[in-house]
């Protein structure tokens, strides 16, 4: 039996490479499990982010809710009451009427002490000087009509005051709104650029994962499974890429592993089938593989119309030479004919140990008449042979043979003609070949003209 191939081994050349390539088998799991954790940091660290800023809009929405509506609105009122008392200022200029003068100058006092104006310090200032300016007026007026075309310059600037002061409160209260909205609006975009780089880092993260996945994954199980399908003892040991994935490399190794169990197991079965066929004594074939293979051979010389013989020996007086030299005497003889036998016979003739100190033969594309010739010859060797014993001696044995046409009859039809062929040699005194069938008896050599035939 041939020896099983090693499992090939993973390469190692040099120390610092295996080293290497320990350190870069990892276990799947582990290391899908790190790439995961990496990605739910990264995207937990997003979401936080995107989280914030969301918070941020919030706030500033609420804050323009809560806060700087309310201010705008108290802005809008200050400037709308600012514009009145300057409209009523114009009105106590414009009027002729000392009434009209005093209607308005009573909505100034009013506007002047209203709540709105009074919180905001610069417009509480200017509409305090307004009430001042406007009362003097009104009492000037009372008295000379003509005093208010003198005043007329000073309210004029008083009035370009308010003006201004009206425009001051509104873009005041415009930025305010301003700022709210640049801040939320700030936050959106952020909030957008975030979004926009955690589904960025999603998607290459579900590419390297995918592009992991077949490179030390798919791929692997892929070749596995060719591997597998095609795995047999007949065909060389599966050869797999480095693998970095343990997993991976526990199945190619079992593969492997497999595979040299699978040629293990055809060289035993190859090596059981031999010995099943074989004669465990004498080595020659045994009757049952005998009988398979002459059945072989003999359809196919029957089908091609050939010639085929077939033949029975038996070694004369073994019993007597079994009780005088031994059982072992016995097995040596029965050996040391089985080798002549091995000699004398072509490469296409078949034999085997058909039982006890029985022989049986089959001689493919030669008849009775050369076989006989074969037969004399193994017979003559077996007389002359002498087979040693370990005690010194020598013992000597005699072989007779019958020999029968098979070309026209069944294997065991065949072989039954040449026990017959056999018994008659032993019924002649042994010693002899003996044909079977009517031309058989005619055919006998006689034993002493035989050796100057053979020879
Ligand atoms: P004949 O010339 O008529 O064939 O006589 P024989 O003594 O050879 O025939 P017989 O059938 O009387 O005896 C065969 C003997 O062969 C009996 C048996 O003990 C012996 N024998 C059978 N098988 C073996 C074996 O494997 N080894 C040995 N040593 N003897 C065996
Ligand atoms: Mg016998
Ligand atoms: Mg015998």
């Amino acid at each position: 039996m041939s020896a099983v191939p090693p499992i090939p081994e993973r390469p190692r050349d040099e120390g610092r490479l295996a080293t290497m390539w320990q350190l870069k088998a990892v276990h799947a799991g582990r290391a899908f499990g790190v790439l995961a954790a990496i990605f739910l940091l990264a995207f937990g660290a997003a979401v936080v982010l995107l989280a914030l800023d969301q918070q941020r809009v919030i706030d500033a929405t609420g804050r323009l809710q809560e806060q700087t509506v309310p201010e705008i609105i108290r802005f809008q009122r200050l400037a709308r009451n600012l514009e009145q008392l300057r409209q009523e200022g114009e009105r106590i200029f414009a009027v002729s009427s000392h009434a009209s003068r005093q209607q308005s100058m009573f909505v100034v006092t009013l506007i002047a002490s209203h709540p709105s104006i009074l919180e905001h310090s610069g417009a509480a200032q200017l509409a305090r000087e307004t009430e001042q300016f406007l009362g003097d007026v009104v009492r000037q007026a009372s008295s000379d009509d003509r005093r208010l075309a003198t005043r007329y310059d000073e309210w004029q600037r008083l009035a370009a005051r308010l003006g201004l002061q009206v425009d001051d409160i509104s873009v005041q209260g415009i930025n305010l709104a301003t700022n709210d909205l640049n801040v939320a609006t700030s936050a959106m975009k952020l909030a957008r650029q975030k979004l926009m780089m955690a589904l960025l880092l999603v998607g290459a993260f579900l590419l390297v994962f995918m592009v992991l996945v077949r490179r030390h994954l798919v791929y692997p199980l892929q070749r596995i499974n060719d591997a597998l399908s095609t795995l047999s003892a007949d065909r060389p040991a599966p050869v797999f890429p480095q693998s970095t994935m343990l997993e991976i490399q526990a199945v190619e190794d079992s593969l492997r592993e497999h595979h040299a169990l699978l040629i293990q197991n055809e060289e035993t079965r190859q090596a059981l089938e031999k010995l099943a066929n074989k004669d465990g004594l004498t080595g020659l074939t045994n009757r049952r593989h005998f009988m398979q293979s002459a059945e072989v051979e003999l359809q196919r010389a029957q089908r091609y119309r050939r010639p085929v013989t077939v033949a029975m020996a038996d070694l004369d007086f073994f019993k007597r030479l079994n009780d005088t030299y031994g059982h072992a005497a016995g097995d040596a003889v029965l050996c040391a004919f089985a080798d002549l036998v091995r000699d004398t016979l072509r490469q296409s003739d078949l034999v085997c140990r058909y039982g006890g100190e029985e022989f049986a033969f089959l001689f493919p594309e030669i008849g009775p008449a050369e076989t006989k010739i074969l037969a004399e010859r193994l017979r003559t060797r077996c007389a002359e042979m002498a087979v040693p014993l370990p005690d010194g001696r020598s013992v000597q044995a005699t072989v007779s043979i019958g020999l029968a046409d098979a070309s026209e009859c069944p294997i065991e039809i065949a072989l039954k003609h040449a026990d017959e062929a056999l018994y008659e040699a032993k019924n002649l005194g042994r010693n002899r070949v003996m044909v079977a069938g009517p031309a058989g008896r005619e055919r006998e050599i006689d034993p002493e003209t035989r050796n100057a035939r053979l020879f």
